[in-house]
C-alpha cells in the first residue's frame, strides 16, 4: 500500500506505522500518524477521542473490531436473562467457526450475537456498531480493559478502537479488516510489553500475555485471553496500590531514620550499617512485605540501639570518670606545674560536655600529648631534683668532711677558748711533759686546784655573760701572778689547775696565797660594778713516781677542805 487512498487503507497504514514505530495507541498518536499517512492536517478531536466523521457512509467501522471485542468480553460475563455463559460461548464458537473466513460477515454476526444477548435483558450497547468509534467515552468501565491498563504512562485510558477512523471501503473490507486485526493485536502486545517497565517484576507474565495476544486466532482463544488480561489488570491495579503503599512505607522508614538520626550519631557505624540495609532493600524489587520487614527490623534495631546507647553512655561515663581520675592523678603528680593544672581543668570541662566517643577520643589524645609534655617536664624536674640531691649529698659530704677537719683542728687546740688557759688536752700533755721532766730532774712538782667561791651566785646575780667575764678576769690574774715556768689550765667550769714545776708544796702554797691576795686587789668590774672574787685552793706536791692523777686528787681533797673551812683560802694537801 504505497499510497493509501481509501480511509480503510489509511487506517491500516496508520496502525502499521504505530506498530512499527512502537508508539502507544493513544488517540493523539493515532490522529497524528493518520494525518501523516493521509497527508491531511489532523482535525481537533472532540469528546475525548471521537473521530472525524468525514468518512463516507455506509461506513462500517472496521476499527470498531476492538469495541466489538471489548463489548463481547464485557457482555460475555454480564448477566442476561435465560442465557448462560456456556450458551453464550457456544454461540460465539458457532459464529467464529462459521464466519471467521470473512471478517465482515464475522463482524456482523458477532454484533448480532451481542444484540441477541441484549434482547434477553442485559447491558448490550444501544448504539449501533457504526457509532462504536466513540467507545472511548464509555469510561470508567471500559477504562479497566486490558489494552488500556497496559498503556504506557501518560496515555489516556481510552480503548484502542477510539483512535480508529470510522471509515473503510466495503469493497476491500475483508482483507483489510484482517490486516487491521493483526495490527490491533500487535498494538495490544506492544502496549503490554511497554507496561513491563512499570512493573518489571511482572515482565515474565507480560511477555507471555503479549505472545498469546499475537497468537490468538479464534474467538475461543480471544475469550480465554480476555479473561487472563482482566486478571492481569486486577493484579496490576493491586500492584499499583502496593506501589503507593511501598512509597508510604519508604517514607515512613526515611522519617524513622531522620527522626532517630540525632540518636544514632552516637554510633555512626551503626547508622552506616542501617543505610546499607536500606540500600539493599531499595535495590531489590519492592513490595509491601519487604518494606514492612525493613521497618520492623529498623524499629527492632532502634530498640536495641537505645539499649546499646545506655551501655555506651555508661561506658562513656566510665571513660569520663577514668579520664577525670587520670587527670586528677596527673594533677597530683605535678602539683608544681600550674599550667598543666589549668589545662587539665579545661579538659575536665570538655569531658563533661562531650557526648560522643570521637570527641572523647580527641580529648584523650590531647591529654596524652600534654601529659607527654608534662612528663618530659617532670622528667626534667626530676633530673634537676636528682642533680640538686646529688649536690646536696655532695654538700653534706663536704660538710661532714669539714666537720671532721674542724674536729681534727680542734683536737689540735690546746687552749680553752674562753680563758686562753690550757684545755684538758693541753693540761694532759703539759702534765706528761712536766712529770717526765720532774722524774728526770728529780725536781719537785706541785699542783694547785683552784675553785671560785660562790660562782653560781655571781651567775645568778649578774648573768651568765658576767660569769664568763669573771672567769676571764680570774685567769688573767692567775697568769699575772705565776712565774713563766708555771702553767695554768681550765680544769672544769669555774675550776683551774695550776702546775708549778720545781716548787714543793710550801712554795706552791705561798705562790697560790699571793695569787689569792692579788685577786682581792684586782677587782672584777662589770657594768660599773666592782666585785671581789675569791677562790678556795688545795695544793699538793708530787711524790717521786706518784701518778699525776693522784696528786691532783689530793689537791682536790685539800681544796674541799678549804671550802669546808670557810672558803677564800689555800689548803696544802697532806
Ligand atoms: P662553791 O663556793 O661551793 O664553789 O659554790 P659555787 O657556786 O662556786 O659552786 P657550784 O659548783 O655550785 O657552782 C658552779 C657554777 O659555775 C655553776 C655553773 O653554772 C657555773 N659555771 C661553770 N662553768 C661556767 C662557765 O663557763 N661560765 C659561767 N658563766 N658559769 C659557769
Ligand atoms: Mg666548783
Ligand atoms: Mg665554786
Amino acid at each position: 500500500m504505497a499510497s493509501p487512498s481509501s480511509p480503510a487503507e489509511i487506517a491500516s497504514k496508520t496502525l502499521k506505522t504505530l506498530v512499527s514505530r512502537k508508539l502507544a495507541p493513544t488517540p493523539e498518536n493515532y490522529a497524528r500518524i493518520y494525518a501523516e499517512v493521509s497527508g491531511k492536517p489532523p482535525e481537533p478531536s472532540e469528546g475525548g477521542g471521537r473521530q472525524p466523521q468525514e468518512a463516507a457512509a455506509p461506513a462500517r467501522p472496521v476499527p470498531a473490531w476492538s469495541g466489538l471485542i471489548r463489548d463481547l468480553l464485557r457482555q460475555l460475563e454480564a448477566h442476561h436473562k435465560g442465557i448462560t455463559l456456556s450458551r453464550k460461548k457456544d454461540g460465539l464458537d458457532t459464529v467464529l467457526s462459521k464466519f471467521s473466513a470473512n471478517p465482515d460477515v464475522l463482524y456482523e454476526k458477532l454484533h448480532g450475537l451481542l444484540r441477541s444477548w441484549s434482547s434477553a435483558g442485559g447491558t448490550v450497547p444501544a448504539t449501533p456498531p457504526a457509532a462504536e468509534s466513540g467507545a472511548a467515552n464509555r469510561e470508567p468501565e471500559l477504562g479497566k480493559m486490558p489494552p488500556v491498563a497496559a498503556a504506557p504512562e501518560g496515555a489516556a485510558p481510552s480503548a484502542v478502537p477510539a483512535a480508529v477512523p470510522a471509515a473503510a471501503a466495503p469493497a476491500s473490507a475483508a482483507p483489510l479488516a484482517h490486516e487491521i486485526t493483526g495490527h490491533l493485536k500487535e498494538l495490544l502486545a506492544q502496549s503490554l510489553e511497554s507496561g513491563m517497565t512499570l512493573q518489571p517484576e511482572l515482565a515474565e507474565e507480560v511477555r507471555d500475555l503479549a505472545r498469546q495476544v499475537r497468537a490468538v486466532n479464534d474467538q475461543g482463544q480471544l475469550m480465554e485471553l480476555a479473561k487472563k488480561l482482566r486478571h492481569f489488570w486486577v493484579k496490576l491495579e493491586l500492584r499499583g496500590g502496593d506501589k503507593a503503599k511501598i512509597q508510604e512505607g519508604l517514607l515512613r522508614l526515611l522519617r524513622l531514620l531522620v527522626e532517630n538520626v540525632g540518636e544514632l550519631v552516637a554510633d555512626d557505624k551503626w547508622l552506616r550499617g542501617q543505610i546499607v540495609v536500606l540500600q539493599e532493600i531499595i535495590a531489590r524489587p519492592l513490595d509491601k512485605r519487604s518494606i514492612t520487614d525493613a521497618e520492623r527490623n529498623l524499629r527492632d534495631a532502634l530498640i536495641k540501639q537505645s539499649t546499646l546507647k545506655k551501655s555506651l553512655a555508661d561506658a562513656k561515663a566510665t571513660l569520663k570518670s577514668l579520664m577525670t581520675s587520670f587527670i586528677d592523678r596527673m594533677g597530683e603528680l605535678t602539683e608544681s606545674t600550674g599550667e598543666y593544672h589549668a589545662k587539665m581543668e579545661a579538659y575536665n570541662q570538655k569531658i563533661g560536655q562531650a557526648d560522643n566517643l570521637t570527641e572523647l577520643g580527641h580529648i584523650l589524645e590531647d591529654i596524652m600529648q600534654d601529659t607527654r609534655v608534662i612528663q618530659a617536664s617532670a622528667l626534667r624536674s626530676h633530673e634537676e631534683l636528682v642533680e640538686a640531691r646529688r649536690q646536696a649529698d655532695e654538700a653534706e659530704h663536704r660538710i661532714r668532711q669539714l666537720e671532721q677537719e674542724l674536729e681534727q683542728v680542734s683536737e689540735l687546740v690546746r687552749e680553752d677558748q674562753l680563758t686562753g688557759t690550757l684545755n684538758r688536752r693541753g693540761l694532759d700533755e703539759m702534765l706528761e711533759r712536766e712529770t717526765a721532766r720532774s722524774d728526770r730532774s728529780q725536781e719537785s712538782l706541785s699542783v694547785a686546784l683552784i675553785d671560785i667561791d660562790n660562782f653560781k651566785l655571781l651567775n645568778d646575780t649578774l648573768g651568765h655573760q658576767a660569769g664568763d667575764r669573771a672567769l676571764m678576769h680570774v685567769s688573767e690574774v692567775i697568769r699575772e701572778a705565776l712565774r713563766p715556768s708555771d702553767s695554768v689550765a681550765r680544769y672544769g667550769g669555774e675550776e683551774f689547775l695550776v702546775v708549778l714545776p720545781g716548787s714543793g708544796a710550801g712554795e706552791a702554797t705561798d705562790i697560790i696565797g699571793r695569787l689569792q691576795r692579788l685577786l682581792t686587789k684586782k677587782l672584777f668590774e662589770y657594768n660599773g660594778e666592782r666585785l671581789v672574787i675569791t677562790f678556795s685552793a688545795g695544793v699538793a706536791s708530787r711524790a717521786a713516781g706518784e701518778p699525776v692523777e693522784d696528786v691532783i686528787s689530793r689537791a682536790d681533797q685539800a681544796m674541799y677542805q678549804a671550802k669546808d673551812a670557810g672558803k677564800n683560802r689555800v689548803v696544802k694537801a697532806d
